[in-house]
Order: C-alpha cells, then structure tokens, then sequence
C-alpha cells in the first residue's frame, strides 16, 4: 500500500477554515477566559454550532455518509474521517485547547455512544446534536480511587424489574464538560452524560457497563466544578447519582453478564479511538509554542539555519530544530494511529503511543519555550505561559502517560491486563 504524506484537499480546505476560527475567535479571547474560569464562551460555543450544522452536523465527530454499495445508499463513514478529525482538533487546540474542549458536540459521551451503542442508539443520541441549539454529552469513568484502575469503580447500577429501569448510585469526579452535558441551561438542547457502573459487582471488568444519563434526570446533580493548572475554559465537574433511574433501553451493550464478553471493551473501544485526538490536540498546543518561539525569534533578527553541521549551530538552533523534529514524529505517530482507525485496523497500540508521544512532546515544547523566551515565556501579557500549563492535561486524561505506556508493553508483550499492571 503506498503512503501519501500531502495533506488532503478537503482536510487542508477545513484547516484553512479553522485556522481563521483559531485565530479570531479563540486567540482574542484565551487570555480572558483563561482568567475567569467557568464562564462559558457562548459566542464561540454559537459560532461553532452554526458552522458545523452548516457543514451537515452539529458536531465534530465523524459524520455517516450516504454512500453507494452494491446499488445500495449505505450510511457509511468516509474514508478520512479520523485523520480529518485529527486534522480539526490540532488546529482548534492550535488556537486554544480550552475551547476546543467546549466545541458543542459530544466530545468523549458521544464517542462512547458512538463505539459502545447499537444502531438505534447511535441515531437516537447524537442527532440531537445537529439540532437547533448547541449540546454537549461527557463520560463520566473516574472516581474518587479508580482512575487509572478503571477496575475499580463503585458506582452501581441495578434493574428495577417491576419499573424497568436501570437505578444508579455512585459518584463521578473530573468530567470534562460535565456541567455544559448535564445542567439544563437555555442556550443549549439537552445533552446527556455517559455513567460507567457495575451491574455485577462480582464479574469484574466483565460486569462495567456505560448508560446514557440525560441531562436534569432526577438524582443526579453536579457537585462541584475544579479549579485547575489549564485548560481553564473547559468545565471539569464532579456528578453524584443517587437512586437515578434510568430508562432500561440506556444500557450501551448487553444488559447481562457473560463470561465471554466484557463490557469493558466498550470503554477500550472509546479509547483506541479517541487517544490519538487527544494526542493531535496536544500537537496543536506543542505547535503553538514552536510557532511563537520562531515568530520571537525572528523579530529579533534570529533565524534557525537548517542544514547545518551540528557543530555550527548556535543552541537556540539546536533546541528548535530538536523542538521541531519531536512535533513532525509526533504528528506522525497520530497519522498512522488515525488511518488505522479509518481503515478498521486493531490499533490499541498506535493509539497508546501517540498519546505518549504527544504528552511527553507537548510537555517538554512547551516548557523549552518558556525558557528560551525568558520573560516573555513566563509573562501572562503572552499566551505562552497558558500552553506550559495547558499542555500538561494531555498526559493526564484518557489514560496517564505511565498507562498508556503499559497499554504498549502488553501489546508488544503480549500480556493480559492481569499479567502487566
Ligand atoms: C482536567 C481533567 C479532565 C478529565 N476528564 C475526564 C473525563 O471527562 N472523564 C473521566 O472519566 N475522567 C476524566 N479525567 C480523569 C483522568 O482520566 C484521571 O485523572 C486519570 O485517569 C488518572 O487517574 P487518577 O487521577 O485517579 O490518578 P491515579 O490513578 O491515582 O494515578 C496517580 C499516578 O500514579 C500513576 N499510576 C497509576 N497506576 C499506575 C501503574 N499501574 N503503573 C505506573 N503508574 C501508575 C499514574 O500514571 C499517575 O501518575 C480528567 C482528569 C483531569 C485532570
């Protein structure tokens, strides 16, 4: 199979696009919202909608096209779907990661919906999303004692056989959009939040199951919005259930427990194609700073000379090439973990490596370049203190660093979850 390393006509079309988005719309305004945390950027969260609902969405998930097979019109999704996702998500966070992670949509609740769901639940939940109003959806996984050992959770969801509905007890922390998904607010349609529980605590990982919660059920509330290091734009909640009761159709996957399946694997499916977004939004901060940094650069009458013998080189030379080099392979290892997913290859592995590649790369661009811009790096007149403590969320969430670098040694291994932990 050959490799095509030109940037497709309609990816570089929408790039161009979001890059104006990126520029007008998201720069103008990191520094305001990064200040003032919790308030909601309503006019870009509108703009955003508008614009995709034009495009035929309302989202920036991969959309299904009506597509010729066999004579047939089939819903399939194009061919680039991921890679173009990919290529949307490191320009939005190019502009600011904090609003991308506000672009209405759906983020990781639809993701789940859309790798867990059945048909009928995929078409019931994330249409709403091209509707009128902007809507967000969120996943809520982590708790207080299982993070990283998603294993370990303790919210439960049991059936109610005489009302059949599902009741779940527990209590989730660090939803990234929980509040926008779950609180009713006018300028929004209802969203809803994706609730990982056990519906049988004695069947381990084989027992977790996800189920859509719909936004303002009542018993669920949300408790508490972090203060945190970046991405300041973006809501983290925390979200109790008590007793909620949730239609029995809300389960994504099967409602009973065998010992062949797990549903574990719905989360694991959400993942795989997720992580290398998150790994391209951290491309897109780790560009920013490289960007900045030869911008400065330049202004001063410094430009990197390229081709040089090492040994000719200045280190500010050294350090933006090396800053560079680490950017492209990054980018690279996503590109390969995205057209995996396009093409409907296994790609756990690829998918865990670029997330660890682009954590390590955004973190340490991000630090270079506030220590060769001195001042002016550590100055909050300038957005790039912002990245240096936006970047650092793209090592934490959707598996830590150290996670995802177990993920790969027990692909490359071959060892279960049981055998490496
Ligand atoms: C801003 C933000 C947004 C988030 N959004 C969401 C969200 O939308 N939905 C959601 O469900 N969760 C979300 N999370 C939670 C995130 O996924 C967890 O924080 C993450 O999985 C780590 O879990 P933990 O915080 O419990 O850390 P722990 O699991 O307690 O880990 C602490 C440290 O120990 C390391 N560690 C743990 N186990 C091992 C091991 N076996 N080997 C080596 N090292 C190990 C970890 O890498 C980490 O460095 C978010 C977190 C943040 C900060």
């Amino acid at each position: 199979m050959s490799i095509e390393f030109e940037t497709p006509k309609p990816i570089a079309q929408i790039q161009f696009v979001l890059k104006t988005v990126a520029e007008n719309m998201m720069r103008s305004q990191s520094r305001a919202f990064d200040e003032n945390e919790h308030e909601i950027p309503f006019s870009y969260i509108e703009f955003m909608h508008t614009a995709m609902r034009s495009m035929g969405g309302g989202s920036l998930a991969p959309k299904e096209e009506k597509q010729k097979e066999g004579g047939e019109l089939k819903e399939k999704r194009p061919p680039i779907a991921y890679q173009s996702l990919a290529a949307q998500i490191e320009m939005l966070s190019w502009g600011d990661v904090g609003f991308y992670l506000v672009t209405p949509g759906g983020g990781l609740g639809a993701a789940a919906v859309q790798s867990a769901g059945s048909a009928e639940q995929r078409a019931k939940f994330l249409a709403r999303f091209a509707e009128e109003k902007p809507t967000f959806a969120a996943m809520c996984m982590t708790e207080a004692g299982a993070g990283s050992d998603t294993s370990a959770i303790r919210t439960r969801a049991v059936l109610d056989e005489a009302t059949k509905e599902w009741v779940i007890n527990g209590e989730k922390i660090f939803v990234t959009g929980g509040d926008k998904s779950f609180k009713e607010y006018e300028q929004f349609g209802k969203g809803f939040v994706v609730v990982w529980a056990s519906i049988d605590p004695t069947a381990g990982r084989s027992g977790m199951r996800a189920f859509v919660v719909e936004a303002g059920t009542k018993g669920v509330s949300v408790t508490k919005l972090e203060h945190k290091l970046g991405i300041r734009a973006s809501d983290t909640a925390s979200i109790v259930l008590v007793d909620a009761r949730v239609p029995y159709d809300n389960i994504l996957g099967s409602p009973t427990v065998e010992k062949t399946t797990t549903g574990f694997k719905g989360a694991m499916a959400t993942f795989d194609a997720t992580r290398p977004l998150v790994a391209a939004s951290g491309i897109g901060v780790a560009r920013a700073a490289v960007e900045y940094v030869k911008e400065q650069l330049a202004e001063k009458g410094v430009e990197i000379r390229y081709g040089l013998p090492r040994q000719k080189m200045t280190s500010i030379e050294r350090d933006v090439i090396e800053m560079e080099i680490q950017l492209r392979s990054a980018w690279l290892m996503v590109l390969k973990a995205v057209w995996m997913a396009d093409n409907k290859k296994p790609n756990a592995l690829e998918s865990s490596m670029s997330k660890v590649k682009s954590g390590d790369v955004v973190t340490k661009i991000t630090q270079k370049a506030v220590e060769i811009m001195g001042p002016l790096g550590y100055s909050r007149e300038f957005l790039l203190e912002k990245w240096f403590r936006d970047a650092k969320i793209t090592d934490i969430y959707e598996g830590t660093g150290q996670i995802n670098r177990l993920v790969v040694a027990r692909q490359i291994l071959g060892y279960s979850g049981k055998e490496l932990r």
